[in-house]
């Protein structure tokens, strides 16, 4: 493209709440094919709820929240958030964990009035020998509606499971739908569960869900579909995004998203719109076409 005309485009791009950090960036986004998101935070609201609490025969509701919400009271983790408000919500009294020990894509262990307290997915549990078997049908049904399902564990008896669901951002459906418009292929992400993540990507449209992925194998999930000769987007708002986005063909960060992200990044959405990945795009490739 001539320089005027990427001018041109960083500047419109600006106006329609789409910063591009320099001219390769614009270039680059031109020939993306496969826009790549992290779901949560990105596709959802991120601020996710409590929806439902099943413990196993005997147990209480009350006390598997007040242990989960301890043990997860000084994690960041938007899921443990969701739970620390949820315990709060109904009145519980959150003692501070005596250990705190987190485990990035699983979960946490902590040490509470003396118990060993586990809160996190089915690889956590299996990784401390807890038996889940009792609570795996619970968990399934709860993810089958889109929801995280958490197992809680003391003294390595499963406890039972806390389910947290996050509204899907209606702009993302929209923007799910301006790619494929555009031609342009979309992935889902995450390190949740394929049956959680399954349904949120049914809802929204999106073609392909690459789920249970670990923080730190998001990157080279990234560079495979490179290898299948995929030009990539990804679009992430985490810490965890940061290597995931350099990797990309394009990062392309959500304004309000980590730091991190938001510096690693080639791209930055101003406003938490996903809709906005395909105003980029458009943008972007009748940019380059002005050069030809
Ligand atoms: P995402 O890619 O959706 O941001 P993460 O990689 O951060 O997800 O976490 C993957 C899974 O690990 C979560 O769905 C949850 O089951 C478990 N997990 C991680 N951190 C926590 C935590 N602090 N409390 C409970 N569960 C957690
Ligand atoms: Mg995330």
């Amino acid at each position: 493209a001539t320089p005027t005309a990427v001018t041109v485009g960083v500047g419109r791009g600006a106006r329609e709440g789409v910063l591009f950090k320099n001219a390769g960036a614009l270039e680059a986004t031109a020939s993306v094919d496969t826009v790549v998101f992290d779901k949560t935070g990105t596709l959802t609201e991120g601020k996710p709820a409590v929806t439902d609490v099943v413990q196993v025969p005997g147990a209480s509701k009350d006390d598997l929240l007040r242990l989960a919400a301890s043990a997860d009271s000084p994690s960041q983790h938007p899921l443990a958030e969701a739970i620390v408000a949820g315990a709060r919500a109904r009145g519980l009294e959150i003692p501070k964990p005596d250990a705190f020990d987190s485990v990035p894509g699983q979960g946490v262990i902590a040490t509470v009035i003396g118990q060993r307290v586990l809160i996190g997915n089915v690889k956590l549990m299996s990784r401390e020998g807890v038996d889940v078997a009792a609570m795996i049908g619970a968990a399934q049904s709860l993810a089958g509606d889109g929801k995280t399902a958490v197992y809680v564990a003391a003294d390595g008896q499963a406890l039972g499971v806390i389910a947290v669901a996050d509204t899907v951002r209606e702009t993302a459906r929209q923007g799910v739908r301006a790619l494929h418009h555009a031609g342009v292929r979309t992935v889902m992400l995450t390190g949740d569960n394929a049956r959680t993540a399954a349904a949120v990507a049914r809802d929204l449209g999106i073609d392909t869900v690459i789920a249970d992925v670990l923080p730190e194998d998001k990157a080279r999930e990234i560079k495979k579909l490179q290898g299948t000769g995929r030009t990539v987007a990804m679009v992430g708002d985490g810490v965890n995004d940061a290597p995931a986005l350099a990797q990309a063909n394009v990062g392309i960060a959500i304004g309000t998203g980590t730091d991190v992200a938001v510096e690693t990044a080639d791209v930055i959405l101003v406003r938490n719109d996903p809709a906005a990945v395909a105003r980029a795009v458009v943008l972007a490739r009748r940019v380059e076409s002005k050069i030809r």
